[in-house]
């Protein structure tokens, strides 16, 4: 790129990076958002008039100030720099653009209503306020983020509704996406009493087999006023025939259509004409006061420029894995003739969506390979022979085996490890854990391991310091509540090398703390930290070898995507001796039969655990507080018993007490809300229960069966639960029956979506348009199996220039930041 031409694209990007991303001024490879902007800015094209450059000075100005802008104002300026800068682009090559060829233009769609217009060539880098039949209306796609007709393009739809199905009144079944023609029997459009922004517009319409009545619900205050209610009514006069489409549902005043698109037919005889009724109608990821049509009828009017799309997909790799051309995906996608073009179209869109991706990840891993060294950990060493011989029980295959795979890492100087194990609760990740923190003392360095919670880490603590007194080895533990004097000693000895090993929270990382050398960070239930607190951690060292554990394991695919440049190792074995946890959903009613149970069981020496959802935090959801409910069993349930009460609003030093006693069994039960979840490790419990059982998701629910049945005996795990909801009943079933790990956090992302259970957001996962990471594991997988391919012929795709021009647009935009510059 020469000095004087400006990249208008990358500006355009870089603007429309920072809107997706929320206005943070994001850190790209050199500069900031608002640096690059002002840069660029700074120096206008040469062919831009002296007035106009002004405005560039302006503008770049503004960029100067944006750290000081509410995001609001961020926003209002990206917006308008946006806008100026299509402008700029259009004034900059005037001199270029020839006159507009005037043909007549070919319809898109088959619709015998479509009108003629006259033919404008439309490119896909035009911006949408220049296609004639856009127009004006480009404002309302700006509010979307679409500037170009290429954006528009690449808006996918966010479903389709099958309205090719015609039928009658008296047919119509709750469930199915229908199309109905009828007459207007009346028509109003009336504020809501209870709610002035609301209006509400009802529709009855009959036909020879009923009538039925339709809503909509219009909100703003656009439609409160008498005469806009009236122009709406207009549209729908009383004895116009309308087809209306949607899907049927069923409520308390009877069957209706959900969401209803209406249209007004020319009589009584005519067939359905509108590009909305009778076919696969798609609909749109909508910000709100963006009318659905407007975006419609801009993909018709777009449309015509996906033939100009090139495939940067080998045709080869295309013909491989059955794909279809992009242009004709991206045609599909939006106006797709049947279900069938649909999913040709979705399927080639969704591995587009992977395969970049996975691209990226390969290079980056790569990448990262060939340009770190780090230190080599050998494994063989006193340490470790030490260790073997007070370990008090054998490793599993699957443990030995994850453990050879970190010692390869380890011993490898030429790239530090970066490596996550998954493995279910109580696989027993922290043993594996321990022998890369030994590989690493035993080899001269220092170790450090990070928990989400003070309980967690605690607990660590107390374990590692266990065994590692036995070694000789000091350990300290560095948490939020640490006095001050401790903390002082921890960071001279940190610093001066003393401390081999530090076990803690956050804290690790929030502190000053500094290491002599550290060469190994362990990261324990990882998905609990963001990105950013991941590598605040490792720059504590100089490329120290990282090991991350997570306790919801995934399918491997899935983890190799989510984690993208990670190993994955995966501990699928149990250690010897664990039973089946006996769980079932019982009721209010089966309360007094479960106290008999935990009595028996504490007669012969057993813990039992009973936890709450929330604690005092919502009063309006009659959920019964932890609080009450321990001072219930003590006093009239179990006065014999000593309960302790555990929840996250008590000090640590409480928490502290309270988990020690249960831990000595000097308290026979413990009432707790989730603070208990993550890794508490109590073998003598045995019996489990969890009240409101509903409200938690299904890996949390496995995470916190896992507290029992950690030693030889039968446990028992009870999911109280007075719901009636059917899916939330079907949910916990899936608990009844299973107890593998995988197969329970597959059932929970069907359940609630990727990003409840695993915290997409904060693994910095991107959000796919399309793709669906669990519906979509098949294509997922083909689209590794050719990224892994291809990067393995041509690491730096210097054979597949337009794949790898592809690869930079699409896997910056979707992992933000670096594209700026
Ligand atoms: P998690 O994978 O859930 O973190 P832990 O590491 O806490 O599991 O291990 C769970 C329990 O199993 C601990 O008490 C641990 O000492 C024990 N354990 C780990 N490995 C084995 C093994 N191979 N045989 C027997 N017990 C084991
Ligand atoms: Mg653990």
């Amino acid at each position: 790129m020469g000095e004087q031409t400006l990249d208008w694209v990358r500006l355009q990007k870089a603007l429309s990076v920072e809107a997706e991303r929320g206005y943070a001024d994001l850190v790209g490879n050199q500069f900031r958002f608002s640096e690059f902007l002002c840069l660029s800015l700074g120096k206008p094209p040469r062919n831009i008039a002296a007035t106009d450059k002004m405005q560039w000075h302006d503008v770049a100005q503004k960029f100067a100030n944006y750290g000081h802008l509410s995001s609001a104002q961020r926003k209002q300026l990206v917006i308008s720099t946006r806008n100026f800068l299509q402008q700029q682009k259009a004034i900059a090559e005037t001199p270029h653009t020839p006159p507009q060829p005037k043909t007549p233009r070919t319809a898109t769609l088959s619709s015998p209503k479509a009108k003629t217009y006259f033919k404008q060539e439309i490119s896909l880098d035009q911006p949408l306020s220049q296609v004639i039949e856009i127009g004006r209306r480009s404002n309302y796609l700006e509010r979307l983020g679409l500037y170009t007709v290429r954006d528009l393009l690449f808006y996918y739809p966010r479903d389709h509704l099958d309205y090719a199905r015609q039928v009658q009144i008296t047919h119509l079944e709750a469930g199915e996406t229908v199309t109905v023609i009828g007459t207007v029997k009346s028509c109003k459009c009336f504020s809501s009493p209870k709610n002035k922004q609301l209006t509400i517009f009802e529709l009855i319409l009959s036909d020879a087999t009923g009538r039925l009545k339709l809503n909509r619900f219009l909100t703003g205050a656009r439609f409160s006023n008498r005469g806009s209610q009236e122009r709406y009514k207009s549209q729908y006069p009383v004895g116009s025939i309308v087809a209306a489409s949607g899907l049927v549902k069923q409520n308390k005043y009877g069957i209706t259509l959900d969401k209803p698109e209406i249209e007004v037919l020319d009589g009584a005889g005519a067939s359905i004409e509108s590009i909305k009724i009778g076919r696969l109608l798609p609909v749109y990821p909508l910000t709100e006061g963006v009318p659905a049509d407007t975006v419609r009828n801009s993909v018709i009017a777009a449309l015509p420029a996906a033939a100009q799309l090139s495939d940067p997909l080998p045709r080869e790799l295309r013909n491989l894995y059955g794909l279809i051309k992009l242009k004709n995906a991206i045609a599909c996608i939006h106006y797709p003739e049947n279900n069938e073009e649909l999913a040709h179209a979705r399927r080639r869109l969704v591995f587009d969506e992977f395969f970049y991706l996975q691209l990226g990840f390969l290079q980056r891993r790569q990448q990262l390979k060939q340009n770190q060294s780090s230190a080599s950990f050998t494994p063989q060493g006193k340490l470790i022979e030490k260790f073997n011989c007070i370990l008090p029980f054998v490793l599993t295959n699957a443990q030995q085996r994850v453990i050879q795979e970190i010692f390869e890492d380890l011993a490898n100087a030429d790239t530090p490890m970066n490596r996550l194990v998954q493995g279910d609760v109580g696989s027993g990740k922290t043993i594996v854990a321990v022998y890369a923190i030994l590989a690493a003392i035993q080899s001269g360095y220092q170790a450090a391991l990070m928990a989400p919670t003070e309980v967690l880490a605690e607990q660590h603590y107390r374990k590692l310091v266990a065994w590692f007194n036995l070694l000789h080895l000091p350990v300290e533990l560095l948490t939020g509540s640490t006095k001050t004097a401790k903390r002082r000693e921890i960071h001279s000895q940190l610093q001066n090398g003393e401390l081999p090993l530090l076990v803690g929270t956050h804290a690790l990382i929030q502190e000053p703390v500094k290491f002599n050398q550290l060469g190994l960070a362990v990261i324990d239930e990882q998905h609990r930290f963001g990105v950013q607190q991941r590598a605040r951690l490792l720059s504590k060292g100089k490329s120290p070898h990282v090991l991350t554990m997570t306790a919801t394991p995934i399918p491997r695919t899935l983890a190799l995507t989510l984690h993208g440049d990670l190993d994955v190792s995966q501990i699928d074995e149990l250690p010897p001796g664990r039973q089946k946890i006996e769980t079932m959903m019982k009721q209010g009613k089966d309360r007094k039969k479960i106290y008999d149970l935990i009595r028996r069981e504490i007669a012969q020496g057993r813990q039992a655990y009973i936890i709450f959802p929330l604690v005092e935090e919502s009063e309006k959801l009659d959920l019964k507080a932890a609080t009450e409910e321990h001072q219930r069993l003590s006093e009239v349930i179990f006065p014999e018993f000593s309960i302790a009460l555990l929840h996250g609003r008590m000090s640590s030093a409480d928490k502290d007490a309270a988990l020690t006693s249960f831990r000595d069994n000097k308290c026979q039960i413990i009432v707790s809300t989730t603070v208990i979840e993550v890794g508490v490790d109590v073998p003598n419990a045995t019996v489990m229960v969890i009240e409101h059982a509903e409200r938690f998701g299904l890996s949390q629910l496995h995470q916190l069966r896992g507290r029992v049945g950690r030693g030889e005996s039968k446990s028992y795990c009870f999911l109280m639960s007075s719901t009636k909801n059917i899916e939330a009943r079907q949910r916990l079933a899936v608990l009844e029956e299973s107890q593998d790990g995988f197969f329970i956090s597959e059932a929970d992302m069907r359940f609630r979506g990727p990003g409840a259970v695993l915290g997409t957001r904060q693994s910095g996962l991107p959000d796919f348009a399309l793709a669906s990471l669990v519906e979509d594991q098949e294509v997922l997988n083909l689209a590794r199996e050719a990224a892994e391919k291809i990067i393995a012929a041509d690491q730096l795709l210097v054979n597949s220039p337009s794949l790898k021009q592809e690869l930079e647009i699409r896997y910056r935009r979707l992992m933000g930041g670096d594209i700026l510059n």
